[in-house]
């Protein structure tokens, strides 16, 4: 499955699609800034404790370059033409942090919870900054992922940034069939048990599955509990388009229509402008 494809199948995430496309192709243009490896030793005891990589004082992985490589993509788009509304929204972030000093390191706080920017788009920034602060982490993920004892971990939020899930994967055939969790913003992917819901934890809630007419491979999966759902590519192969979040957002639409609630944060839930 290509993206082509994809997009003539789905006509109507075109406009998504083709802004993620720019935003990538600027984030792309950013130089990226050297992570530094954490040793892993030192983190051993927090990973046990479920301490996320990025929360460890003990790991010491710094993410403010990835807020100055978001800082870099903003003034970048800032300066571009179209879609209007995208370039408006842009621009007024843009200003807004320019003036606030230390402006890199409190788009990474933002991006690990801090409350106390208070950006005029703030789901546009999320988007923009993770999209820039994924490709600093990069190596640092990739690394991760070789030193991590997947068995250790099995907990519900991202072993390194701490989000929930935005989708899920289901890999390998039975008996060893395996579910992964996929985070939208740092881009980890993590085993978690392969039923249970991750959103509100309780070991006996089982998931139902809500199968999608005319997607074999993608299905909505949501707890009678707390209502959560989890978008699910049930394949292996297209792990780049499926697992991207833009690709299926007709999915979130049907959740929304069934009255689930999306507990993950969405990187494409842009606010409109509020009326005044
Ligand atoms: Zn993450
Ligand atoms: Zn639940």
């Amino acid at each position: 499955m290509t993206r082509d494809l994809w997009l003539e199948a789905h006509s109507y995430l075109r406009p998504l699609a083709d802004l993620s496309a720019l935003v990538d192709h600027a984030a792309a243009g950013i130089d990226i800034v050297d992570a530094r490896i954490p040793d892993w030793d030192n983190y051993r005891q927090d990973f046990l404790a479920g301490v996320p990589l990025l929360s460890s004082a003990d790991a010491a992985v710094d993410l403010e370059p990835g807020g100055r490589m978001a800082a870099a993509l903003l003034e970048r788009l800032a300066s571009g033409t179209s879609p209007e509304w995208f370039v408006a929204e842009t621009r007024a972030l843009d200003a807004d942090l320019r003036h606030s000093p230390n402006a890199s390191r409190r788009i990474a706080d933002f991006l690990l919870g801090d409350e106390t920017l208070a950006p005029p788009f703030p789901g546009l920034l999320r988007y923009l900054a993770w999209t820039a602060a994924a490709r600093f982490l990069g190596p640092v993920v990739t690394a991760f992922d070789g030193w991590r004892d997947e068995d250790r971990w099995l907990r519900r939020y991202c072993p390194t940034c701490g989000s929930l899930p935005a989708m899920a994967q289901l890999v390998g055939a039975d008996p060893g069939r395996k579910r992964l969790l996929s985070c939208g913003c740092c881009g980890t992917r993590w085993q978690f048990k392969r039923t249970g819901c991750p959103f509100c934890d309780t070991d006996s809630q089982r998931l139902a599955s809500v199968a999608i007419e005319g997607e074999p491979v993608l299905r909505i999966d949501h707890c009678e509990s707390c209502g959560g759902y989890l978008k699910t590519y049930n394949g292996e192969g297209n792990e780049t388009l499926l697992l991207s979040d833009w690709s299926s957002l007709h999915l979130d639409l049907i959740a929304h229509d069934r009255g689930l609630k999306r507990l993950a944060f969405s990187l494409y839930q842009f606010e409109p402008v509020s009326p005044t």
